[in-house]
This record gives structure tokens, sequence and C-alpha cells, in this order.
């Protein structure tokens, strides 16, 4: 091998998983640039009361690093974090993290072939292929209520939370109602004088209780053979079947929404306005179904209100709704999300020909596979457009993913090229396909954030997990143009010794 030099910005998730699955085919050059003081990305950033994937760690976790001993069904924020800094130790890959160091720009140098990547403070560094890892879930979103600055008391998002503010005793808001909220208020809710939650939107419920595993399960599932490959599947398939509820509203969405309909009426007897006020007004599944048996007795809570009315501006004493009532309050937490649709990279990338990805995408977000962008050379995505999962795990498509960019990086190897660019032809019908299939699905009949204002579902993948394995299992060689190396090669600044030899030959 030439030994290309990777660079891989992000540190999470996809950042880590793409670093593992490189170096393991033999990738050596592979840096991962990271904003934030370490690894972690989403699961270092969230660390709101109550955070949990609720996605089951049996399938929230890298085929490859299985583990017997979750401590429950969905694991916490902290036990998920301690999770990916022990793979990354296992694998080798917590010492190729270069922290503190943001990606500012990636810029394809034609002539030479590389990618030129900058970083705040003026550094730059080359790469001969470009892993773009910084997630879809960064970079939090704050409402547009007018006079949000001039709020007197304590305001954060959920994704910032200040450990430092005590909110024992605190008249509290929290404005949002999505799956960072239906974590965090049942953990606060107790604790709090009064706390008045703001729903723009109801949501469709399941049941979520995730009690510790007991004792006996822990040890079957540490000592009986195949029992943990059992679990994975049945969490896979669950899963799977989620998402046909999505994809066919009209018959299995039904059961689904059936389903969550029993359980939102057994969760609230006896609190009837509740319950109306809480209904959502949509297809189940349209907006992502929320996993919770804790966040509806909550709002049932005597010193828990829900307000329905419009937010209409922040006060100096808190927020006020546009039936002209101000809410009095200590602190405000901003449970609204992240900026999403916009997609979804907080550095400039320019690509061939000095094409900008944000002009590129100025019709919305695009990638063949959710990974590969016509015109911008041996850079991936990880988790990229439309390949966010309402029904499965996101790491089952990150694993997929690196898998794809190694095999392409091989590709790229094996002919002796200099990078590899996604054919547009093959790009545009592979984005037809997919835009095709939401057709007739749930995810086209309401506004969330897997849409963009034209109505395009960027974020989502239309189908099944399997569908994806399947799709990405093997690199097509014909998808792709080869980029030839540009010459003098030997004289390529800062191109490691291999490489070099390899030019020379
Ligand atoms: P979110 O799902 O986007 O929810 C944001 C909430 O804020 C929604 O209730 C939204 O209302 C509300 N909101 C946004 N802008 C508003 C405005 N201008 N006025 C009033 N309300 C407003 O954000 P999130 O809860 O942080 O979750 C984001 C994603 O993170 C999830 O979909 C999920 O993929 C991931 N997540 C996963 C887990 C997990 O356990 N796996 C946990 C947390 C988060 P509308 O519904 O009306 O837009």
């Amino acid at each position: 091998m030439s030994n290309p030099r990777v660079v891989i910005v992000g540190a999470g998730f996809g950042g880590l998983t793409a670093a593992i699955e490189l170096r393991r085919a033999g990738f050596e050059d592979v840096a991962i640039l990271e904003r934030g003081s370490g690894l972690g990305g989403t699961w270092r950033d969230n660390t709101y009361p109550g955070a949990a994937c609720d996605v089951p760690s049996h399938l929230y976790s890298l085929s490859y690093a299985q583990r017997r001993d979750w401590s429950r069904l969905c694991s916490p924020q902290d036990e998920i974090l301690r999770y990916l800094h022990e793979v990354a130790r296992e694998h080798g890959v917590d010492r190729l993290v270069i922290p503190d160091t943001e990606v500012t720009a990636c810029r394809w140098d034609d002539a030479r072939a590389v990618w030129i990547v900058e970083t705040a403070g003026g550094a730059t560094r080359e790469a001969d292929a470009l892993v773009l890892a910084t997630g879809q879930l960064h970079r939090p979103a704050f409402p547009p209520l007018p006079g949000r600055e001039r709020f007197t008391g304590h305001a954060f998002h959920s994704a910032q939370w200040d450990h430092d503010y005590d909110l024992r005793d605190k008249r509290v808001a929290v404005i949002g109602t999505g799956a960072s909220a239906v974590q965090l208020v049942p953990e606060i809710a107790p604790e709090v004088a009064r706390l008045v939650v703001f729903q723009r939107t109801g949501n469709w419920f399941l049941p979520r209780r995730n009690r510790a595993y007991p004792r006996a399960w822990r040890t079957a599932i540490r000592r009986l053979p195949g029992l943990q490959a059992w679990r994975r599947r049945f969490v896979f398939e669950y899963g799977e079947s989620l998402t046909a509820m999505i994809r066919h509203p009209r018959t299995a969405g039904r059961l689904g929404a059936a389903r969550s309909g029993a359980f939102m009426r057994w969760q609230l007897r006896g609190h009837p306005a509740l319950r109306r006020a809480v209904w959502p007004d949509y297809t189940f599944g349209c907006k992502r179904v929320l996993f919770s048996s804790a966040f509806l007795p909550a709002l049932a809570r005597t010193n828990v209100d829900l307000v329905t009315e419009p937010l209409a501006q922040m006060t100096p004493a808190g927020p006020a709704t546009a039936d002209g009532r101000v809410h009095d309050v200590d602190c405000v937490i901003y449970a609204t999300g992240f900026r999403t649709t916009s997609f979804m990279f907080p550095m400039e990338v320019t690509g061939a020909g000095g094409a900008s990805l944000r002009e590129t995408w100025r019709d919305g977000a695009r990638a063949y596979l959710g990974m590969a962008v016509p015109g911008y050379p041996s850079m991936f995505i990880m988790y990229g457009p439309n390949t966010n999962t309402s029904g499965g795990s996101i790491l089952v498509y990150l694993e997929a993913q690196a898998a794809y960019l190694r095999q392409a990086l091989e590709h790229v190897e094996a002919q002796g090229a200099a990078a590899l660019d996604v054919r547009p032809e093959v790009a545009t019908a592979e984005d037809q396909a997919v835009q095709a299939r939401f057709g007739g699905t749930a995810w086209t009949r309401c506004d969330s954030w897997y849409r963009n204002a034209s109505g395009r579902v960027v974020a989502n993948w239309p189908g099944y997990m399997r569908e994806y394995l399947a799709r990405t299992a093997r690199v097509d060689p014909a998808d792709f143009r080869f980029l030839a190396r540009p010459e003098p090669a030997g004289a390529r600044a800062g191109a490691g010794p291999q490489r070099r030899a390899i030019f020379k030959e």
C-alpha cells in the first residue's frame, strides 16, 4: 500500500468507526481532527440528566465490539461514552485523535490532487482522502424567539447542560418535547419547584422502562452461548418492524398508531385534558416515535404544566405565549434540537474546480449512498444525507459506511490512482431512486427535521437497515472515475516516504 494520508474530521462514533476500519485494513496514515477536548462526539456533548440511547445497546454497539455486561436495555450516556473510549483504545485509534483542532476549511487542490485541510489558528494539513464525520446533530438550534437575549434568568441548551446550575426549587421552563426533552423532563420534574413544558407538536410514544437488568439476565447473557447474538438479532428485527410501520402508514402503521395510542391512553388515564393536549395530529412515524414510559406521567405531576399555546417572544421574566401570558421562570432550558437540514458542516468545503459544497447543495444535501458527492474526489461523509434511521441503529449504518469507504480507497490504491470521484449520472440516478422511495411513507406526511424547507427528505434513509447493508456491501468501481496521479509526483510536499517511493516507480 502506498500509505495514503487520510484525514477524518470528528471523533464521535462515525469518525472512530471509520478509523478502526481503515487501520484494520492496513491504512497507516490516519489522523482524526477533533474540535473538542476529546473523543465521544454526541455522547461527550449531551450530558443532560437522563441522557441515554433509546436504541437498545445490543444493537447500539459495533458488531465486532459486542458487550455482555450492559447495565440495562438502553445504556445511559456515561456507559456509552465509556464503551466508545474502550473500543477506541482496544483498536488503537484513540491515539489518532488530535483534540482541540477545529477544521475551518477543506479545499481540493486540482493540480496536486490532494485535500488541504485548514484548522483554526491557521495550520494546514494535506490529505489524499477526507472523511467528514461531524454528525448531523451537533450544532444546537435555538428558536428564533424575539428578545431571546432579554431574559434575565439563566438559560442553556440541552446539549450544553450547565451542571453548575442547581435546578432544585427553581421555576424552570423547558422548550421542546423531542427525544432530548422526554428524557430530561422526568429527571428534573421531581427536583424543581415548578416546571413549564412548552410543546409545539405532540408526539407518538411507545413504552420504555429501561430498568437495570436483573442479575439473572446478566448472568444468562454472559454464560449462554448465542443469547447475545439472538438478542442483537431480535432488536435489529424490532427496528425493521418500526421501519415497516413508517413505510406503510395505511397498514402496518395503523398497528403502530393503535399500540402507541393505547399506551398513551393508559398512561394518561384520569387526565383527559392533558391527553388531548399531547395527542399528535400527524401520521404515526412521521417524526421520531419517542420511547418513554416516564415522560407523560411526569407531565401529569402537580408541579408541571404543559403549555401548547405558541411561543411569541422572550421577556426579561420568561417566555411569553401568543395569548399574551408571560411565564415567569428562573431558568429556560432549550430542548429545541439541532441545526440539521441545512447540512451539515461547520466548515467550508471546496471541491474540484473550486466548487463550494454549500452551492452544490443549494437545493438540498445529497450524496451517493449518503457518502460521496460528485466533484469532491475521495471525500466521504459518515452519517451523511439520507442515512439517518427512524427505526434502527445508526451504528449499523456507520459500520457499513466505514467498510464502503475502506473498499473505495483500496480501489484507488489498486488502480494506482490519486483519488476517485463518483460519476454524476450514477449519483443522480441513485438520488432519484432514494427520493422516489419516500412516496407514500409516513416521513412525507408532516414537517420534521428530516425534511428541508422544500419538503425534500434530506436526513433519512427511505428503507430498512438490511437494504442499506446490501446496497453498500460492495463498491462497484464502475460507479467512479479514477483520477490520475499528477506529475511530477515526487515533488509533492508533505508526501510520506512510502508514497514518494511509489511515485518514483
Ligand atoms: P428534536 O427532536 O429536534 O426536538 C426539538 C423540540 O423542540 C421539538 O419538540 C420541537 O417542536 C421543539 N422546537 C424546535 N423549535 C421550536 C420553536 N421555534 N418553538 C417551539 N418549539 C420548538 O431535538 P432533540 O430532542 O434534541 O432530538 C434530536 C435528535 O437527537 C432526535 O431526533 C434523535 O435522533 C437524537 N436523539 C436521540 C436520543 C436517543 O435516545 N437515541 C436522545 C436524544 C436525541 P416540533 O416537534 O414542533 O418541531
